[in-house]
């Protein structure tokens, strides 16, 4: 488990804005993009990944979540209208997305590596990254793929807490905080997001099949998917990802090793 506060700030606010507490320069860092549907638990197992591979938790959703909480006058049209966007559970347009990330490029070269969550969400966001990796000689080791029913989703969604201050995620029954609504890492407060409301939930599962769910076919075939099954308690799913990322078994339809 984490036990740290990383500081993101160079994501969360942008091009100018540098780290505090940069992560450790490692020997291999890793560069894993995860993916799953909403409520997966992808967002937990990236910070139990980052603590543990000292990589930093890079995810596009915070990017606009933090500019919810932004004066408005500060943001741009583009963050305006993707805010509300994001109000509604809709996709942000790729250009918006695309925009941030590459503004972003030094989180993606930081030599401590990186777990990109939540992006990328389309098709067109995932050959944009390939694009942008490659001018900068970067390569993904992996994309870890979480497996879970939409029963079992909808149910995890609606339980989920996530801190103001560092972003960690809880969950009221799962993964409870040691004191109910405060957050075990830095004492910041947890709240429900917005978007994890019934109705948001409805319109963000839909976005995934249609708009994410095609990815899975596109990193398959570049031989970096690694499918986990998102089954059980977050550390379960946690050794099951630990054990996809050392074993480096073949899968039927190509299987990344890292
Ligand atoms: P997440 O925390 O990843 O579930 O993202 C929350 C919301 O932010 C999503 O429902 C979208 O509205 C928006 N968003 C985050 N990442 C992306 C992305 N890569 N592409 C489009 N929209 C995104």
């Amino acid at each position: 488990m984490p036990t740290t506060t990383r500081d993101r700030k160079a994501w969360l606010k942008g091009a100018d804005a540098r780290c505090n507490v940069p992560p450790e320069t490692r020997v291999r860092p890793r560069r894993l993009v995860l993916l799953g549907a909403p409520g997966v638990g992808k967002g937990t197992q990236a910070e139990l990944l980052a603590g543990h591979l000292g990589a930093c938790h890079l995810s596009t959703g915070d990017i606009f979540r933090a500019a919810k909480s932004a004066d408005p006058s500060e943001l741009t049209p583009a963050l305006t209208a993707a805010v509300e966007c994001m109000r509604r559970g809709e996709l942000v347009p790729d250009s918006t997305v695309l925009d941030l990330v590459a503004e972003r490029i030094s989180c993606l070269r930081c030599p401590g590596g990186f777990l990109l969550d939540g992006f990328p969400r389309t098709v067109t966001q995932a050959e944009a990254l390939d694009t942008l990796l490659q001018k900068h000689k970067l390569k993904l080791d992996a994309v870890l793929s979480y497996e879970l029913p939409i029963e079992q989703i909808v149910a995890r969604l609606s339980g989920r807490r996530t801190c103001v201050n560092c972003k960690a995620v809880f969950h009221v029954e799962a993964r409870p905080p040691k004191i109910p609504g405060i957050c075990d890492h830095c004492g910041g407060s947890l709240y429900q997001r917005e978007d994890d409301r019934p109705e948001s939930i409805r319109v963000r599962m839909q976005a995934y099949e249609t708009s994410t769910a095609p990815l899975t076919e596109f990193y398959r075939r570049r031989k970096l998917l690694v499918a986990i099954p998102a089954e059980g308690s977050p550390e379960d799913i946690f050794e099951r990802t630990l054990h996809s990322l050392r074993s480096g078994h073949p899968a039927p339809h190509g299987q990344a090793t890292v």
